[in-house]
């Protein structure tokens, strides 16, 4: 450990003696959220390399009550490669250099996130940087979080360098095509390059079909042609690892209703994913209460999992690598927790709490808590690293593809400040946090900072025009079903494990291939006028091919549908139509179609929580 630290206040006096005179260099990923840091500042920085490993022992980490045991404890770690071969290593609390990932390990991270770009190259095949992270970078990491017993979550962007609400460019192998050869393109691509993964053996856990894609993806805009290109990325995956679960990723969670304007869209057009994940970095998207109620919302009307997909917390102001950071000591943001390991741990520790809370949550993942400065001591030759194995936010040959901001604003890391690690490579005690936040470490009277969801005390239970919806009154009345199968069991049924809500759902099972076909529905008359949305939800499995969907009529005629589908036990597919506008007088009815063409292993299914309710 000695030893590191001298080599760290070596490197921390070469940073100091070559300072003066250096271009303040901007960087900006993820958005352009950030200003010049000049680079006079870091001479005013104290030695911070040492000053963590000191303060070791006082580390606090208030303990998380209740915490899942498979709670996913996620690093985006996509820079590593580049990272090690521009001179970068790591070392644990020992002082004792370790792959990285081992590191991870040891310290309770349990899953791994990369980002993925088609083709982060120019025609002479040189890296855009931010990691150059193409498939083979995935593949590499991955095996090595494999081999540590990590699960790695798989983040495409479906572009050739960085896809934020900023932009979405298409990559250029497949500008100028039309949507269908475009949507045929991402599921070839998404295919293969999952398949590379699984030939390598990696443990992938868990994939995201586009990143933060609140204004796109892959070059499109329009939603008609987003969903298809997302549902072709969720094919694949499902095709190649059935036991992953698909993510789909936003971020904004503090602008009012942008989620469940995102969620609405997703499952209007069906689209089948299990993950809603969001970013959330405190010093730009809002309170942890507001982060608490949204994900609670979309896990309650959308019945899907939530998850933070990205967060961070600096732990230190100072720049160490010669290129701006993105939040830094004038940075106009959000100030939470001072900026310090602790102030990290506490920042980390809080957001997982926060999440915990949320029913359906399932994982917080850190983002680039390993992208610390190259070794190279000066801006000179750190940028001849950055430009020669991509380890910096962008490279100058990122500029054909991307003109106006990696073509500007080229250079190194704009996240050194907020790594685990010091600009040498020596763990942080911020990295304890992990392991810490089950039994808690060091003091405990800190406040508990994080409130449980507010339960809408004023509000009453949403108005449910459907009677029996719930199927709580244990009878089908007054439901209508309508049986066009052969037999076997479709009843209202008494079983609290199979229920989406309550201890009664609708039920059915058939032992004989292509015997289940039925409709579900039920009929409101004399509704006032105004808009309306009706959701339902199923779950089930063992169906073959499947024609499940969700409907609206209008005077007996179907209106809207919206496809569903069944998968396994306990995994709920949730239909949501909404803007459902009955003319006067006109009755509606909602329902459910179910149609399996059984491979006679025995269709079964539930249907639970229909719900027909006016829209404000
Ligand atoms: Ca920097």
């Amino acid at each position: 450990m000695k030893r590191r630290t001298w080599i760290a206040l070596l490197l921390l006096a070469a940073l100091l003696l070559t300072a003066c005179g250096e271009n303040a260099e901007q960087s900006a990923e993820p958005s352009a959220e950030q200003t010049p840091q000049p680079v006079e500042e870091t001479q005013q920085e104290e030695p911070a390399v040492s000053a963590p490993i000191e303060t070791k022992e006082e580390l606090s980490v208030l303990k998380v009550e209740n915490l899942p045991e498979d709670f996913i404890l996620g690093m985006d770690v996509s820079s590593l490669i580049a990272e090690e071969q521009s001179g970068v290593r790591y070392y644990d609390f020992d002082g004792q250099e370790k792959d990285l990932l081992q590191i991870l390990a040891e310290n309770g991270v349990t899953h791994i996130r990369v980002r993925v770009w088609n083709e982060p190259y120019d025609a002479q095949g040189r890296g855009y940087g931010g990691g150059n992270c193409d498939i083979e970078n995935a593949l590499q990491i991955g095996q090595r979080a494999t081999q540590f017993g990590m699960k790695l979550i798989v983040d495409f962007h479906y572009s050739d360098f960085w896809a934020d609400p900023g932009k979405q460019m298409v990559p250029k192998a497949w500008e100028g095509m039309d949507i269908e050869t475009k949507t045929a393109a991402l599921y070839d691509y998404t295919r293969e390059s999952l398949q590379l993964l699984r030939d390598g053996g990696v443990d992938v856990g868990m994939v995201q079909v586009g990143n933060e894609t609140n204004n796109g993806m892959a070059g499109e805009t329009d939603w008609d042609k987003i969903l298809p290109l997302m549902a072709a990325g969720s094919r694949a995956v499902r095709e190649v690892y059935p036991e992953a679960l698909v993510a789909v990723h936003f971020t904004e969670p503090q602008n009012n209703g942008n989620y469940r304007y995102f969620a609405d869209i997703l499952a209007q057009g069906g689209l089948d994913y299990d993950v809603f994940g969001s970013s959330y970095y405190p010093f730009w998207h809002g309170t942890r209460e507001n982060l608490i109620q949204v994900l609670t919302e979309i896990n309650r009307d959308y019945g899907k999992y939530v998850m933070v997909m990205e967060t961070s917390w600096p732990y230190t102001p100072e720049d160490t690598d010669f290129s701006g950071n993105s939040i830094n000591a004038d940075s106009s943001v959000a100030r939470d927790y001072p900026y310090s390991p602790q102030g990290q741990a506490d920042e980390v520790r809080d957001v997982i709490a926060a999440v915990a809370l949320v029913p359906g949550g399932i994982g917080v993942c850190y983002w680039e808590g390993a992208w610390i400065t190259v070794p190279g001591g000066s801006w000179e030759a750190n940028s001849a690293l950055w430009e020669q194995y991509g380890s910096g936010w962008a490279s100058s040959f990122a500029a054909e593809y991307d003109p106006n901001d990696a073509g500007k604003w080229y250079g190194g890391s704009s996240w050194d400040n907020q790594a685990f690690f010091d600009p040498a490579g020596q763990a942080l005690d911020s990295l304890l946090v992990f392991s810490s936040l089950r039994e808690g470490r060091g003091d405990q009277n800190r406040p508990e900072p994080v409130a449980a969801p507010v339960e809408e005390e004023e509000a009453e239970p949403a108005l449910n025009l459907l009677v029996n919806g719930d199927f709580e009154t244990g009878e089908l009345s007054p439901w209508e079903l309508i049986d066009q199968g052969s037999g076997g069991e479709l009843f209202v049924e008494q079983k609290t494990a199979d229920s989406r809500d309550g201890d009664w759902h609708m039920h059915f099972w058939n032992p004989n291939p292509d015997s289940v076909d039925f409709f579900l529905e039920q009929t409101v008359t004399d509704l006032a006028p105004g808009s309306y949305r009706f959701s339902i939800s199923i779950m089930g499995g063992d169906c073959g091919e499947t024609e499940i969907y969700a409907y609206v009529k209008l005077d007996g005629e179907i209106v809207a549908t919206v496809p569903m589908e069944i998968t396994t036990w306990n995994n709920w597919d949730t239909a949501v139509l909404s803007g459902i506008e009955p003319g006067e007088g006109q009755s509606l009815t909602v329902g459910i179609r179910v149609k399996c063409q059984g491979t006679g292993a025995g269709a079964w299914g539930k249907i639970d929580s229909a719900l027909l309710t006016p829209e404000s």
